[in-house]
Formats: C-alpha cells, sequence, structure tokens
C-alpha cells in the first residue's frame, strides 16, 4: 500500500519535472495524469489530489495561484528560501510598527495583518525581511488579484485583435466598441500601461 501511494506521487512528480515553469492548474493536472496513468499503468491513478498536494506541502512545486502550480528548477526544494520563518515574520511586523505599510492600519483598527513577498514568489522573491512588507488584509488581497488585470487586458487585446481580423462579421463591430471602451477604461486608471493595445490610435 506505501509503496503504491510513493510510485503514485513519483509519477506525479515526473510529469511536473517534464513541464518545467509550465503554470498548470489542478483540474489540468488531474486529467492529463489520469488519462497517462491509466495508458502507461493500465490502471486508475487514484489520488492525483493528494499527490499534488503533497508535492506543494514538500516544496517541490510551487503555488502561482489557487489551483494554479509550477515547477521551476530554480526554486523548487527551497521552500526555506521562499517562506518567511516565524522569526523572519515577526522581524518584519516591528520594522513596520505592526501596520499596513499602505494604509496604516494595524490590528487595533480590527484589521487581519499578513506578511507579503514584495517581489512576488511566483518571480523568484525570496522569503527575506528586504523583501517582505506588513500589509492588511484588503491591500494584501488587492496586491495579489491586481495581476488579474494584467490577464484580463492581455486577453482582452487578443480577442480584439481577432476581431479585428473579421470585420465581415455583424457582430464585430460592437464587440470591437465594447473591447475598445474596456481598454480605455485600462488607460483612464493607469492600469498596466505596460501591456500595449497593438495600433494604438489616439482619440479625441
Ligand atoms: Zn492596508
Amino acid at each position: 500500500m506505501p509503496e503504491k501511494k510513493i510510485s503514485q506521487v513519483e509519477f506525479v512528480r515526473s510529469y511536473f519535472l517534464q513541464r518545467p515553469m509550465e503554470i498548470i492548474s489542478h483540474e489540468k493536472a488531474k486529467a492529463d495524469l489520469e488519462s497517462a496513468y491509466l495508458t502507461i499503468m493500465g490502471k486508475r491513478l487514484e489520488d492525483s489530489d493528494r499527490a499534488i498536494r503533497k508535492l506543494y506541502g514538500d516544496g517541490f512545486l510551487e503555488k502561482i495561484a489557487k489551483g494554479q502550480y509550477r515547477y521551476n528548477p530554480e526554486t523548487s526544494g527551497r521552500k526555506e528560501f521562499i517562506e518567511f520563518s516565524q522569526a523572519e515574520k515577526n522581524e518584519i511586523l516591528k520594522r513596520d510598527n505592526f501596520r499596513c505599510v499602505v494604509c496604516g492600519l494595524g490590528r487595533e483598527n480590527g484589521v487581519e495583518l499578513h506578511i507579503d513577498h514584495i517581489k512576488p514568489r511566483s518571480s523568484g522573491g525570496e522569503g527575506t525581511v528586504e523583501n517582505g512588507q506588513t500589509l492588511c488584509g484588503r491591500h494584501n488581497y488587492l496586491k495579489k488579484n491586481f495581476t488579474q488585470t494584467e490577464t484580463g487586458k492581455k486577453s482582452f487585446i487578443r480577442l480584439l485583435e481577432l476581431v479585428e481580423g473579421h470585420p465581415e462579421d455583424p457582430n464585430s463591430s460592437t464587440l470591437e466598441k465594447f473591447l475598445n471602451e474596456i481598454l480605455d477604461v485600462y488607460e483612464k486608471y493607469g492600469i498596466d500601461s505596460h501591456i500595449a493595445r497593438d495600433g494604438q490610435e489616439s482619440k479625441s
């Protein structure tokens, strides 16, 4: 029984080893692994969920977002460098006067304090005092989720390019207008200006 479990974990590990730096969702990994295991081993892979969680828990995989994993050969197995130790957390809190560095609120204001990686883990940011900052729950959430707007902007630009390539489609002009307006909103708020729309024309 334990032998079988080890071999399943190793099967899952080799799947990620073959895909360095690829961000893979839990669902995709599970589907790929189950079908590959069935083909190769001739039986069902029973506990891919547990295997993925174990590989993450062991520091072999890193979690990029909820349910999104990556094997990064540079940092794999170096969990102690990536996560903050309790001592480092305490030092960061003390340095930041136990307050969110963005809004200045502290526990006495009823907010929860989080230690955030200034340079994110997914970009190789390490769990050091220098790379840590104190954030309240709200600002931690905002920081984490702002990368979502980048993903969104990229996909809107891509859609716009597709739509512009099909002017004969009766729906394309509405969709094009809609997408341009969304991208204008990004510009209005100066969000993700490092991602540019192709063939950007200035509108008056
Ligand atoms: Zn805050």
